[in-house]
């Protein structure tokens, strides 16, 4: 991964300016340029899930079409609406689903399901700290919302979203464990902060071409709201809107 050879990198040109510089007056200003740079481009990597820095993550799909995927459901108020205009439109999307939402929730999962779209895992806490969980921690939690959803709908998700995009070496290691896919992507509607519909439309509009898999929330009204448009939109730019797996070309369950 990227994460190493940077790491490598930054300990070689550490040492190599230790050994040209260290006569000199400024030797530990080039060590704590060094060390900050090195600190810059780690926290670049973390929050950037599509710099593929620790691991690959899949943030764009092989098809010529898009991919709409939802994150932080189900949500008893706004995921049935979400689901009713998907369902008037044809259209099939992928829910990344909070684990103890789901376990909450069974019902609005199994009509998830039922409905021909795509259940993933998106962590069973989505806790603000998970970046900071250990290993161990860490496969607890995933694979927590992993059994909730196998319990409910009897299959295993096989994809998986990190909350906030943010990753690390141990999710490298832990995903690789749980065999989950790690899955990005390219478009950000930014719905989270919007104030209204059109903002998140104006967002997505302005971005989306082939291939783009769309970030969305299915626990805000506002995106609820923007969905038939948005829609709309989609499909007057000659956009189809496939499912994830086939976008990707990937098995969602196991
Ligand atoms: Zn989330």
């Amino acid at each position: 991964m990227k994460h190493n050879i940077v790491t490598g990198t930054a300990i070689t040109v550490f040492a190599l300016s230790g050994i040209i510089f260290w006569e000199t007056g400024f030797v530990w200003l080039v060590f704590i340029a060094i060390a900050l740079a090195y600190l810059a481009v780690t926290a670049y990597g973390s929050f950037k899930i599509q710099a593929n820095y620790f691991l690959k993550s899949i943030n764009t799909g092989k098809r010529k079409s898009i991919a709409l995927t939802f994150d932080d459901g189900p949500d008893p108020e706004t995921t049935p609406k979400i689901l009713d205009i998907l369902r008037e439109k044809g259209v099939k999307a992928t829910f990344f689903v909070i684990g103890k939402k789901a376990e909450k929730y069974p019902e609005l999962l199994r009509r998830i399901d039922e409905e021909g779209h795509i259940v993933a895992n998106h962590s069973y806490s989505h806790h603000t700290m998970i970046a900071f969980f250990s290993q161990e921690n860490l496969a607890r939690d995933l694979e927590h919302c992993t059994n909730v959803i196998t319990e409910i709908l009897g299959k295993t998700p096989k994809f998986y979203r990190p909350p906030f995009g943010v990753t690390n070496p141990r999710y490298a290691r832990v995903l690789r464990e749980l065999k989950l896919n790690s899955i990005g992507w390219s478009v950000r509607s930014l719905d989270t902060k919007a104030q209204n519909k059109y903002e998140i439309i104006n967002r997505v509009m302005s971005k989306l071409k082939a291939r783009d898999i769309v970030l969305l929330h299915d626990n805000r009204k506002v995106t609820a709201d923007s969905m038939e448009d948005l829609i709309e939109h989609c499909l007057q730019k000659g956009l189809k809107i496939e499912p994830l797996s086939k976008m990707i070309q990937k098995e969602p369950y196991e």
